[in-house]
C-alpha cells in the first residue's frame, strides 16, 4: 500500500506532512533531508497524492474507511487512497503534473531547471497541485541553483516544490532558507529487522545481521538482502586477513597487493567493504565487554574465539588505519594506491 503509512519509522516527517494536508496550509517549497533509503522519495510521491486523491470518487474509502471525514480537511486527504485515478497516474509515474528533475550525469544543469522554469509558467493540466520532485538537488550546479532560487522568490501557481538532498550543506544557503526544512532520520535497526523478516520473510538471524549492518538504510538493507551479502561478507573478512589480525603480520605483501586489487575492482562496494571490515574489528573489541552487542552476530563463536589473540591496541590500530584510508579517499586520494597503503599498513600494526 503507497502512502504514509508504507514509510518505516519517520514519525516526525509524517506528522509535519499530514498536519499541512490537515491544514490545507502547504509551503511552496519543502527541502526533505537524510541519508539515502530512509523513505524521502517515497514520502514526496505520498505527498504528491495525498494532494491530489480523489479517493472517495472511487467509493472504496466510503466502504472501508468509516473515519474518512477525519481523513479529508479541506478537499485533501491524508492519507492517499493509492487506488483513484490521479493516484494511479502518480504511481505509474505517468502523471502529467508530478514532474521528476533527477541529475543527468553528474550534475542537475541549468538548461534543465529552465525547461522547468517554462513548464511551471503554464498552468497544471488537471492537477490540483503540480509537485515538483528534485531529486539529489546537491547535483545542481552554481548555475542551476541559483534559476531555482529565482523561482523559489516568486513561486509558480498551484505549485509544490519538493528537493531532495542528503543534507542542507551540500546546498546553497539560500536556496535553504526558502525551503520549509523536513529531516529524515536513520532507520532504527529494530524496524529495518522486522521489515525485512516479516514483508521480505527473512530467516530473523539473517534479518537482524543486515538491519544491524544497513546503517538505518531501508534501500541499502534490501540491496544486501538480495545480492549474497553475507558470502562477501565473509570472503572480506578471510581475503583481507582479518579472520586472524594477529597473523596479519607474516602474510606475504602480493596477497596483501592481490586482495587490494580485487577490493579496488568495485568502486562502488569499496566505501561499504571498509565499513564491514571495520564492523568486523569493532567486534573483536565490543565482544570483549558484551558479546550480545556484537554486529555480525551470526558469526559470535568464532569472534570470541578471535579476539582472545588480539590485544585491545592492535585492533584499535586496524579501525584507525582503515579509518585513515576512509579520510583519504573522502579527500580524493588514488583508490588504488590508498588500499594498497591501507593493506600494508594493516599488516605491519
Ligand atoms: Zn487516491
Amino acid at each position: 500500500m503507497p502512502g504514509f503509512e508504507s514509510i518505516v519509522d519517520q514519525d516526525r516527517p509524517k506528522r509535519i506532512l499530514t498536519t499541512f494536508l490537515a491544514k490545507g496550509t502547504i509551503p511552496h517549497a519543502l527541502l526533505f533531508t537524510g541519508i539515502v533509503g530512509v523513505g524521502k522519495q517515497d514520502a514526496a510521491m505520498a505527498f504528491a497524492m495525498a494532494c491530489n486523491c480523489k479517493g472517495k470518487d472511487t467509493g472504496r474509502f466510503e466502504q472501508e474507511d468509516r473515519d474518512l471525514s477525519d481523513r479529508r480537511k479541506d478537499g485533501i486527504l491524508i492519507e492517499p487512497c493509492g487506488n483513484c485515478r490521479p493516484c494511479r497516474k502518480i504511481l505509474s509515474g505517468n502523471h502529467p503534473d508530478i514532474i521528476h528533475v533527477k541529475p543527468s550525469g553528474d550534475y542537475i544543469r541549468i538548461a534543465q531547471i529552465r525547461t522547468l522554469i517554462e513548464i511551471l509558467a503554464l498552468k497544471p493540466y488537471e492537477a490540483k497541485r503540480r509537485v515538483v520532485i528534485i531529486s539529489k538537488a546537491q547535483a545542481m550546479n552554481p548555475a542551476a541553483g541559483n534559476a531555482l532560487l529565482k523561482m523559489l522568490e516568486e513561486p509558480p501557481d498551484r505549485t509544490i516544490l519538493i528537493l531532495i538532498a542528503e543534507q542542507t550543506a551540500d546546498l546553497l544557503p539560500t536556496i535553504v532558507s526558502r525551503c520549509q526544512h523536513i529531516r529524515f532520520t536513520p532507520i532504527a535497526r529494530n524496524s529495518l529487522a522486522t521489515l525485512l523478516e516479516k514483508k521480505k520473510g527473512v530467516d530473523g538471524k539473517k534479518a537482524k545481521l543486515i538491519a544491524g549492518m544497513a546503517n538505518g538504510s531501508l534501500t541499502q538493507a534490501l540491496t544486501m538482502h538480495r545480492t549474497d551479502w553475507i558470502l562477501w561478507r565473509n570472503w572480506l573478512i578471510q581475503a583481507s586477513g582479518l579472520d586472524q589480525p594477529a597473523s596479519l603480520v607474516s602474510r606475504p605483501a602480493g596477497l596483501l597487493l592481490a586482495f587490494a586489487e580485487k577490493l579496488c575492482v568495485n568502486k562502488e562496494s569499496l566505501s561499504e567493504a571498509l565499513e564491514v571490515m571495520k564492523s568486523w574489528l569493532r567486534d573483536l573489541i565490543v565482544c570483549k565487554y558484551s558479546a550480545d552487542k556484537v554486529i555480525n552476530a551470526d558469526l559470535t563463536e568464532k569472534i570470541l574465539q578471535t579476539s582472545q589473540e588480539c590485544p585491545l591496541k592492535l585492533l584499535l590500530n586496524k579501525i584507525g588505519i582503515i579509518q585513515t584510508a576512509q579520510k583519504d579517499l573522502e579527500a580524493n586520494a588514488n583508490v588504488r594506491l590508498t588500499i594498497e597503503l591501507m593493506m600494508m599498513r594493516l599488516a605491519k600494526q
